[in-house]
């Protein structure tokens, strides 16, 4: 078969699993042949051989049974740095470039983060790389995402500068270190919407997604921290979900934190909260 005879393929069976089956089809097909997309599409007249069609086919049956394009070729981009990604860890979304963005923009010489619920290292890793003037801290509870956390930081040349710590939020953080700004994406689904899920996100870590009966659960158990972690005017930053703007800030205001400014994605919707605390 030839290549553009076996996108075709490729992309009728993709048909009603993704929004865009000959997209995907071009990048499975690309990255079985280890060329990137451009090069197929010049290519399209080419024969491709039995044990790469072998190969597309299987992955074409991967990500019918919607295992993420991500995960099958274990790469995603986030703040234009490319993370490695599987199973372990949430695929780094792009509204959460908005939480990295707005922690940039604070941070200052010297300062000290801790980034609760590090995951693939995606907050941790490019806040370092855009800031190297920085400590940071990145904590999971999981002990096969801090693998993939530590193996992003060490493509990205920045193993040395992330603390890293198997924790379940705060519970194995020394005391006596301060932060400046805690930073967490943390799971903010309720549970009672995880079944609603496109199939894709099934596929995702459940506990980097479920925030417990009310979605809440995690802000909570950060906001209730972190009087006990942050430096004086110290920051927390959050992103949240699309109807969680009330109630993260109102638990904010409660846990004694102030300044509270909440920032939007792309398409509208009140994504990032930072709040000072006790200025
Ligand atoms: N934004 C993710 C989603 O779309 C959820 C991430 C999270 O729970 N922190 O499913």
């Amino acid at each position: 078969m030839k290549v553009y005879e076996v996108i075709n393929l490729g992309a009728k069976e993709l048909q009603g699993i993704c929004e865009n089956p000959k997209l995907e089809a071009e990048l499975l097909l690309a990255y079985c042949l280890g060329m990137d997309r451009i090069n197929l599409i010049i290519k399209r007249e080419d024969e491709v051989e039995e044990g790469e069609l072998a190969k597309f086919l299987g992955l074409l049956n991967m990500r019918k049974s919607h295992i993420p394009y991500q995960y099958i070729v274990k790469k995603h981009y986030f703040m234009g740095l490319e993370f490695f990604v599987d199973e372990n860890v949430l695929i780094p979304r792009p509204e959460t470039e908005i939480l990295v963005e707005e922690v940039l923009k604070r941070l200052k010489k010297g300062n000290t983060l801790i980034d609760i619920g590090t995951g693939s290292g995606a907050i941790a890793v490019s806040v370092v790389k855009y800031f190297p003037d920085c400590f940071v801290y990145a904590v999971d509870i999981s002990r096969k995402a801090l693998e993939v956390a530590k193996y992003n930081a060490k493509k990205h040349n920045v193993l040395d500068k992330i603390v890293f710590i198997e924790s379940d939020v705060f519970s194995q953080v020394p005391k006596n270190i301060k932060f400046d700004f805690i930073v967490s994406n943390p799971p903010y689904i309720k549970r009672g919407e995880l079944e609603t899920l496109q199939e894709e996100v099934k596929k995702e870590p459940i506990i980097a997604l479920d925030g417990g009966e009310d979605g809440l659960f995690f802000y909570k158990k950060i906001i209730e921290g972190a009087p006990f972690y942050l430096n004086p005017e110290g920051a927390i930053c959050f992103e949240m979900g699309y109807d969680q703007k009330e109630e993260v800030t109102d638990l904010l205001t409660k846990g004694g934190f102030k300044n509270i400014e909440v920032i939007k994605d792309l398409s509208g919707i009140d994504r990032v909260v930072i709040a000072r605390y006790k200025l």
